[in-house]
This record gives structure tokens, C-alpha cells and sequence, in this order.
């Protein structure tokens, strides 16, 4: 039988409800053979994950998912198997994570114009030591009754337009693309239909990738529905890119993410492992 390859999730060093420990435990359970930690802008929880899927006898690819600024559109660009250590990688993560330091105290005055108070400071309390993400306002949000679940609070406050929206200044494609390759990674467009981009747009960014020095993306993933998964598969083939299967896992309580029931990638897709088997 094939090897079940999870290569997108997240712990407690950035939105994730697992410790990174938890994380590969869980992910043993649920069925994967070879899991992926791709922490938000940061690889703090890397050493833990490996030594716990070495523990266990689980696969494991050090990761991270760099937040990147694209002609207005937020994209989130994937390092896989990369040297957590890299100190061009490092570097550049630092810089990403001054900006979300500074977006999450922008977004707290920006809540606390709109009335509510101590949003940074509890948001912050949240993460721990993880870095602060929208998910943990969300958190802080929730627990307030500003609104039900995470769907509802994201609409009302988070997005743009809404209140406490603040966009990031995130990494250039290119500078993020760099990194990557410094710290010998194989850098993959995550979750490409989360992004609204029309089917023109969407050709020019990945256009822009492979120029840059992108080689893969995110095929089948915890959020893309079978049809956009077919639509990226399309994709892949036509600009030969390596394609990657991975679920997104933050949190048991988010029902339609899940490590269990993801689908497997087409058989005619070159998969992105093979690079490193
Ligand atoms: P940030 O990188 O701080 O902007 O936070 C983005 C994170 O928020 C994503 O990685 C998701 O985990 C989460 N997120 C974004 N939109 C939604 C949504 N509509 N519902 C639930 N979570 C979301
Ligand atoms: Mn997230
Ligand atoms: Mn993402
Ligand atoms: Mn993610």
C-alpha cells in the first residue's frame, strides 16, 4: 500500500490547538504515515515534532507556511523538508513576524474603536509563545459572544472591510521563494483555491511562482472542495508542477478539515515526495 502523506498542519507554535507532540500523535491515529509541521512564519516547533514521530516510528518533513504579499492577495507559500535552521530562513521569518506583531496590535485598536477592549492583550495570551494569528482573535472573539464559531466571527470582524481587519505585511513571492530554496526546501503554493483569484489571475501568479523558482502545489487539501481539486489538478499538469496532498489540521473542533478523510492524489500527478524519496 501507498504511504499516506499529510504535508500541511499545524501546532501550537502558530494557530494549531495541538502541541507539536500532540500534533504527530494524532496524526498516527488518524492514519498518516508521513506528516508535514508547516507552522505560520515560524519553525519553533519542528524539534519537538521530530523527535516525537522518530518516537514513533511516523515519517516526518520539517515545514513551514510563509505568509506572502502578491499584488494585494495574501497567499501562503509552502517550504517542504527544509532546514528548520537556516539562518537565511530564519531571518526572513523574523522579519514576517514583526510584521504580524505589529498587524496584531493594529488590529486590536482597531477593535477597541469598534468597542471592544483587550483584544491584543488576550489574543496574545491565547497564542502562548506561538505567534499571534487571526485565529486567536478569533478565539478571544468567540469566548466574548461577539459571535458563535469560527465561520461567523471570521465574516463579521476578521476580513477585509470588516472592523478588525488589517492586512500584513508579508514577504515578496520572490524573498519567500529565496528562503526556501537557502534552506533546501521545495517551496509549494498552499491551498491556491482559498484565494478568489480569477482562472487569468490564478495563471499569472503561478507564472510568477515558476519564475521565481516555485516547483509545486497544494493538489488536494482540507480546504478544497473535489471540484476545485480538479480544477488545480489541471493546473499542476499543465505547468508541470510537483503536486502536493495535505490537510490543514488545526483543530479537532474544525469538522471539515480532517486528516482521515482526505482524498488521494490522481495517479498521473508527479507527487511531491518523490523529490525526496
Ligand atoms: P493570519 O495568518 O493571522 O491572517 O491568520 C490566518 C489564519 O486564520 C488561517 O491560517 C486560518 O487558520 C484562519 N482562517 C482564515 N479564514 C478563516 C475562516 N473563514 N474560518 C476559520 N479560520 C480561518
Ligand atoms: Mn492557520
Ligand atoms: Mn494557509
Ligand atoms: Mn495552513
Amino acid at each position: 500500500m501507498a504511504l499516506s502523506y499529510d504535508l500541511h498542519s499545524h501546532s501550537s507554535a502558530s494557530d494549531g490547538s495541538f502541541t507539536p507532540a500532540e500534533l504527530v500523535h494524532y496524526a498516527q491515529k488518524n492514519g498518516v504515515d508521513v506528516l508535514a509541521l508547516t507552522d505560520h512564519d515560524i519553525t519553533s516547533g519542528i524539534s519537538e515534532a521530530r523527535q516525537a514521530a522518530d518516537k514513533l516510528g511516523l515519517g516526518f518533513i520539517a515545514g513551514v507556511e510563509i505568509s506572502v504579499l502578491w499584488r494585494k492577495h495574501t497567499l501562503h507559500i509552502l517550504g517542504l523538508n527544509i532546514d528548520p535552521d537556516n539562518t537565511e530562513l530564519l531571518a526572513g521569518l523574523d522579519k514576517i513576524r514583526q510584521a504580524r506583531l505589529w498587524r496584531a496590535q493594529e488590529m486590536g485598536h482597531r477593535l477597541d474603536k469598534a468597542g471592544i477592549a483587550g483584544a491584543y492583550e488576550a489574543a496574545k495570551a491565547i497564542s502562548k509563545d506561538g505567534n499571534v494569528t487571526r485565529t486567536h482573535f478569533a478565539k478571544f472573539l468567540i469566548a466574548e459572544g461577539h459571535a458563535k464559531d469560527m465561520k461567523q466571527v471570521f465574516k463579521r470582524f476578521i476580513v477585509p472591510g470588516k472592523p478588525g481587519y488589517v492586512a500584513g505585511e508579508w514577504a515578496q513571492m520572490e524573498e519567500a521563494l529565496a528562503w526556501i530554496a537557502k534552506a533546501g526546501g521545495i517551496s509549494v503554493i498552499a491551498h491556491p483555491a482559498r484565494y478568489k483569484l480569477t482562472a487569468s489571475k490564478m495563471r499569472l501568479m503561478i507564472e510568477e511562482f515558476i519564475q521565481a523558482g516555485g516547483q509545486g502545489i497544494e493538489v488536494v487539501s482540507g480546504s478544497h472542495s473535489q471540484e476545485e481539486s480538479r480544477r488545480i489538478a489541471a493546473l499542476a499538469r499543465q505547468y508541470d508542477l510537483l503536486a502536493s496532498r495535505g490537510s490543514d489540521f488545526h483543530d479537532p473542533a474544525i469538522p471539515y478539515i480532517n486528516m482521515q478523510s482526505l482524498p488521494a492524489l490522481a495517479d498521473d500527478l508527479t507527487a511531491v515526495w518523490t523529490a525526496w524519496q
